[in-house]
């Protein structure tokens, strides 16, 4: 049978500001980016997340199906609208970021009347994936209603991933996020958590918010350096796997998204963990050859993984 996998998230319009103040629109998410590289290695994947019935969304549906993404748990809310952010780049080219997202439809995935049918739908499948970024999408009543669903997941035999992503300007206050990720690690089965992020949200005690779930769970700590090493602890496993030099990083972003995604499917096709890691590592070091979020599909390594 057919392994699926749901990733749960948003994807926002991205709109990019050029020197004249014009604007090169794009489409970008955490999750989404994982589910994008999930479907490129093969994996049944389906993005799980709300959008309006705008043109925006219809061009989203329509990029996610090219790219092999199921969308048949995309949830159509009328008169809504998708998030979106400008990047505006500074004369030392130095970026930031101006969002638009507190009505995006994808905040009420877990609410209204729709919300109990993908609940029910999000239950059937073999790995649920969120991330940081997702949980802060929801508010408290959505990350209970989420949390509940993980756990219907682990009653059927499913498993659960979380990537620990964090954005402080997400959350209202980091009280809040530390209680959610708290939450997170401990119902999950899978946890990808990266130094920098645990650093933000507990200070000296990042590490042992994540290694008290050594032996319960899985653990993938992406720490820092220049090729980075991560930690992978499993059962009696714990082994450091350093990631090769790569030529020229031209662009970080969606590394830490398509590591997770190639070390997702190589567990899912049999791969022990530090095989895992290896595979994730050889995946993202691609993406960061590369400018934007998404590599073109002639650059994608061959994982080997069928
Ligand atoms: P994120 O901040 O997006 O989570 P990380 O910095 O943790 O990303 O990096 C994720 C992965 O990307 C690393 O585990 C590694 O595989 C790859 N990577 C990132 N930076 C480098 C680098 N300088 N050289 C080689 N690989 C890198």
């Amino acid at each position: 049978m057919t392994t699926r996998v749901a990733c749960i998230g948003e994807c926002m319009m991205e709109l990019s500001e050029r020197p004249d103040g014009s604007l090169l629109r794009s489409y970008g998410g955490d999750t989404l980016n994982t589910a994008l590289y999930l479907a490129r290695l093969g994996v049944a994947v389906d993005y799980v997340t709300a959008l309006g019935d705008d043109p925006w969304s219809e061009e989203m549906l329509a990029a996610w199906a090219a790219e092999g993404i199921g969308t048949d748990r995309v949830r159509r809310l009328p008169g809504r609208m998708p998030g979106l952010y400008i990047i505006r780049t500074d004369g030392s080219g130095e970026r930031s970021f101006h969002y638009w997202r507190d009505s995006a439809a994808a905040r009420d995935l877990f609410a209204g009347p729709g919300a109990a049918e993908t609940r029910e739908a999000l239950s059937g499948y073999d790995l649920v994936y969120a991330s940081g970024i997702s949980l802060s999408l929801y508010g408290e009543a959505g990350r209970a209603a989420l949390a509940e669903t993980c756990r219907a997941v682990q009653a059927r035999g499913g498993r659960v991933a979380f990537d620990t992503n964090y954005r402080p300007r997400g959350w209202p206050d980091t009280a809040k996020a530390q209680g959610a990720f708290r939450d997170a690690m401990a119902a999950a089965d899978l946890i990808f958590a990266s130094a920098e992020d645990l650093d933000w949200l507990y200070g000296a005690e990042g590490e042992a918010e994540v290694l008290r779930h050594h032996g319960r769970c899985e653990i993938v700590l992406k720490g820092g350096g220049s090729p980075p090493s991560v930690r992978v602890l499993a059962r009696d496993e714990d082994v450091t796997v350093p990631a090769a030099p790569v030529g020229s990083v031209v662009d970080t972003t969606a590394a830490g998204d398509s590591f997770a995604a190639a070390y997702m499917a190589a567990r899912l096709a049999g791969r022990p963990p530090a095989e895992a890691a290896a595979i994730g590592h050889r995946l993202a070091g691609a993406v960061i050859g590369h400018r934007g979020a998404v590599i073109p599909r002639a650059a994608m390594p061959d994982l080997a993984l069928t």
